[in-house]
């Protein structure tokens, strides 16, 4: 019996240090994504990703007026890889303590079946700009209730995996592809960044940047701070991977 015991307790705590395998055995995955479909994502973002080789993932509002403006140049980005995740049309938050968000749009007087029916509307209109039938979701100010009410499990149908906020993951164990953790941080210092690689590479798990304006803006990242850390991305490509969030998402619903 005292036998057996040993035997499970070792099986548990093995299969729970187990370490996640991520592709061609890279020690961490790195995702970049951007929200709010900002003309900056197209002339500074997408060039510095283009020039690493690397993909990013561009959460963009129906209301964006850059993809009303540019459409055939969004369209072109997803061509080369890059991917359009849904960010609802309006962009609606919690309007607790956000001045900015105008009372038809505020998810606290939202219902449910609206955001959803928003949703689903936004990914006809992103499906329009780049035939994709599979999407992925950038919750809105990280927030995913309307009315009282958690609305993801409403939204498992629509989409692969859903961005939210949070810290690097201790562990790939029980990691929430519906409410994945990401990084964002305003005028960030490059070591910042690197730091988050590198822990997630110590962790053995995964970094999902958030980023806003490029170059100059609102929750801005600078253009060469920007650049630095896809070189250094690039630069430690064998023991980082790092594709579209949908890319990696799927990849981890593969293989949790
Ligand atoms: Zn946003």
């Amino acid at each position: 019996m005292r036998t057996l015991l040993i035997v499970l307790l070792t099986v548990f705590a093995f299969s729970s240090n187990a370490q996640f395998e991520w592709p061609n055995g890279a020690k961490a995955a790195v995702v970049f994504t951007y929200d709010d479909g900002l003309d900056c994502h197209l002339d500074i973002a997408v060039p510095q990703l283009d020039e690493f080789g690397l993909k990013g993932t561009f959460f963009c509002t129906g209301k964006s007026p850059s993809l009303y403006n540019r459409t055939e140049e969004w369209r072109a980005i997803t061509k080369r890889g890059h991917e359009l995740g849904n960010h609802t049309l309006f962009h609606p938050c919690d309007g607790t303590g956000r001045d900015w968000v105008k009372p038809e749009y505020d998810l606290r007087t939202y219902t449910p079946e609206q955001i959803v029916a928003e949703l689903k509307t936004a990914n006809t209109l992103l499906k329009a700009v780049d035939g994709n039938t599979e999407r992925s979701y950038g919750y809105t100010c990280g927030h995913f209730v309307a009315n009282g009410v958690d609305f993801t499990d409403s939204i498992k149908s629509i989409f692969v995996a859903a961005r939210c906020d949070g810290p690097i993951p201790e562990t790939m164990d029980g990691y929430k592809t519906w409410k994945t953790p990401s990084y964002t941080s305003v005028d960030p210092d490059i070591n910042d960044l690197i730091a988050q690689v590198e822990e997630a590479k110590a962790n053995g798990t995964i970094v999902v940047f958030m980023f806003h304006s490029v170059g100059g803006g609102y929750l801005n990242t600078a253009t060469d701070v920007h650049k630095k850390l896809l070189q250094y991305v690039s630069e430690n490509s064998d023991d980082l991977y790092s594709d579209s969030f949908i890319n990696v998402m799927k990849y981890v619903k593969e293989n949790q």
